[in-house]
């Protein structure tokens, strides 16, 4: 059967799109140049014999379908360059029913399983939710095939050097969402908050050392993802990062557009099997009875006082008190009503409101999807179910434009090239380099380019304090400074610009890069992100190409004013708010 739904947009919804996007280009710093083209071409669904990819593109199988033929999908005879490498696929030793991809699982250790283990533990350190999870659900599918308990563990590590009270109160609230939802499931969950650095990975040992394996989050920052050192039974770590599965990319992406292109060719082959939605629903597995009282005594599980923010436990943890609990609610249950509010209220006029800082109209989104509180596969899915959308819209030819290939209105496509491509190009940068966060990993036109203006006279420095009480001349960038002091997020495109202020009223520019992560990851809620790191590249020229005319200390770097910003966009109530 011949499916061609390829169409053209009439002229009428042309010139729209072309207005639109003039608007939309004139006040985005981060435009790429593109030839506009309203010729939206769509997949022809004229396939020999039907595919997974093209079954599921006919409408024959669901969405969130499960289905053995997604995850058999990611194994062609053959595999195609961007399919996922063999080395990347789980070698399970005992046959798993289960659908998550294979081109998601990766052996942390390889030792073999313990069937007589007591238990299937799934440690929960990056996709810190219940719901569109592969990593519980390939956790419940062990549990399931060996007939096991099964215990969830969500630790709570003192970690790095900036582990304060607002990202831990976050982590709590999420955690608090996980000890109700679980109370009536037969799987238990046991919430671990460290008090001393170390004890989490000594539980993750004790218990290791019971269970018949060992599930975990993978992810491309090794602080968030399963130990890949060696326990002592079968692990594996999942990736739930986002849409494209990380290790499907073999190379580092030097520009958005280049990824772009790749997501065009490789998500229709990954879009098919998105996690379940409800891996809990229907649960049947053996009571999950106590966990070892060697582990529990020695570790014992958080009391519900302090995940609900009742008495002093937050106060008495070794972290930096001085970062206060944000007004912003985390958790899965807060990060779904922010999502359907994005979706129902603001959603539709995102592409020509989400640059205006009084607007506000941004998904508010990212400290959600950083801890994982919420899912991408969730937030695409609302998000074309509201749009009626299926996947033979897709467009036909990976041309690596912004607009067109989803097949969705103009203001879906411009937030799914925020959640997709620039939000999964940071998991790339991080999964293929170390140095992700360090000056000599920008592209060599931009650290000559600032090397040759290093020493321009500045017209203004500021000492780090300075900054970070938001006591400059310029009040919209104090503004957007106190934002992020006060509520531990930033307006998306004073971002930008609060990151090119800073290279300029440093001494230097590797001064100005540590400058931003410090503020950026001590105070964001989404901060040590891989697009904490992605977003402080760009302000010093990663993902993007010289500019002229050359200027003082920015050199060809891409320059941004508070002055401009105030011309183009409406800032006075966001200025006033936050003064
Ligand atoms: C200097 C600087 C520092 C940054 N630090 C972080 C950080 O610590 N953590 C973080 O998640 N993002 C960071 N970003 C990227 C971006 O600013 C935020 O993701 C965005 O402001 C989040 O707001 P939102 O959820 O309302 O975005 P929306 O516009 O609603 O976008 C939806 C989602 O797309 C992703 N996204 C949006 N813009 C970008 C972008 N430019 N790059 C990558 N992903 C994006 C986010 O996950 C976001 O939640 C930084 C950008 C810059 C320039």
């Amino acid at each position: 059967m011949a499916t061609h739904l390829g169409d053209t947009l009439p002229d009428a919804s042309c010139a729209q799109v072309s207005d639109a996007r003039r608007r939309r280009d004139e006040s985005d710093p981060r435009r790429e140049t593109e030839k506009p083209n309203c010729r939206i071409k769509h997949r022809a669904l004229s396939t020999p014999a039907p595919t997974a990819r093209s079954l599921w593109q006919m409408g024959r199988i669901p969405y969130n379908a499960s289905v053995l033929l997604a995850a058999s999908m990611c194994l062609p005879p053959g595999g195609s360059p961007h399919e996922p490498q063999p080395s990347d696929m789980t070698r399970s030793p005992l046959p798993i029913e289960s659908h998550v991809p294979a081109a998601r699982l990766h052996v942390a250790t390889d030792r073999p399983p313990k069937p007589g283990g007591r238990f299937v533990l799934y440690w929960m350190t990056a996709c810190r939710r219940t719901r569109w999870s592969y990593a519980l659900q390939y956790a419940v599918d062990w549990a399931r095939t060996l007939d096991k308990p099964l215990w969830i563990v969500e630790p709570l590590p003192l970690g790095s050097r900036w582990r304060n009270a607002r990202r831990h109160r976050f982590m709590l609230d999420g955690m608090a969402d996980h000890a109700r939802r679980f109370e009536n499931k037969p799987a238990g969950y046991y919430p671990f908050v460290e008090h001393a650095a170390g004890q989490a990975e000594a539980l993750l040992e004790s218990l290791a050392a019971v269970a018949c394996v060992v599930i975990g989050d993978d992810h491309p920052m090794p602080r968030y993802a399963l130990p890949h050192r060696s326990l002592p039974v079968w692990s594996e770590a999942v990736d739930g990062n986002g849409l494209l599965p990380v290790r499907a990319a073999d190379r580092e992406f030097a520009r958005a557009f280049d990824f772009r292109r790749f997501l065009q060719r490789s998500l229709p082959d990954h879009l098919p099997a998105a996690p379940k939605a409800d891996p809990l629903r229907r649960l049947r597995l053996p009571a999950p009875g106590r966990l070892p009282r060697e582990a529990t005594s020695r570790f014992p599980a958080a009391m519900f006082e302090l995940l609900l923010g009742k008495g002093t436990g937050l106060a008495e943890l070794p972290i930096d008190h001085d970062v206060a609990p944000s007004a912003i609610r985390g958790g899965e249950r807060a990060a779904r009503k922010q999502m359907r509010r994005f979706l129902d209220e603001t959603m539709e006029p995102y592409i020509t409101l989400r640059n205006h800082p009084d607007a506000d109209a941004t998904s508010g989104l990212s400290p959600y999807l950083h801890f994982g509180h919420v899912s991408a596969h969730e937030v695409f899915h609302e998000l074309t179910d509201r749009e009626g959308w299926s996947p033979n819209r897709l467009g036909e030819e990976a041309s690596g434009r912004r607009e067109g290939w989803w097949g969705l209105s103009e203001s879906a496509e411009a937030f799914l090239d925020q959640m997709v491509t620039w939000r999964e190009l940071g998991y790339n940068l991080c999964s293929r380099r170390d140095d992700f966060d360090q000056y000599h990993s920008l592209p060599d036109w931009a650290r000559e380019t600032l090397a040759e203006h290093a020493a321009d006279p500045r017209e203004y420095t500021y000492g780090l304090d300075e900054l970070a009480a938001g006591r400059t001349h310029d009040s919209l960038w104090n503004a957007a400074q106190n934002q992020l002091a006060r509520e531990g997020r930033i307006h998306n495109y004073l971002r930008m610009l609060w990151g090119k202020k800073i290279l300029e009223w440093s001494a230097t520019p590797r001064e100005a890069l540590e400058r931003m992560i410090e503020l950026n990851d001590r105070y964001a809620l989404d901060g040590e992100d891989p697009n904490s790191y992605s977003g402080i590249g760009w302000v010093l020229g990663r993902y993007d190409r010289p500019w002229g005319p050359e200027r003082p200390i920015f050199g060809k770097i891409r320059y941004m004013t508070s002055e401009n910003t105030a011309r183009k966009l409406r800032v006075e109530e966001y200025r006033k708010r936050w003064q």
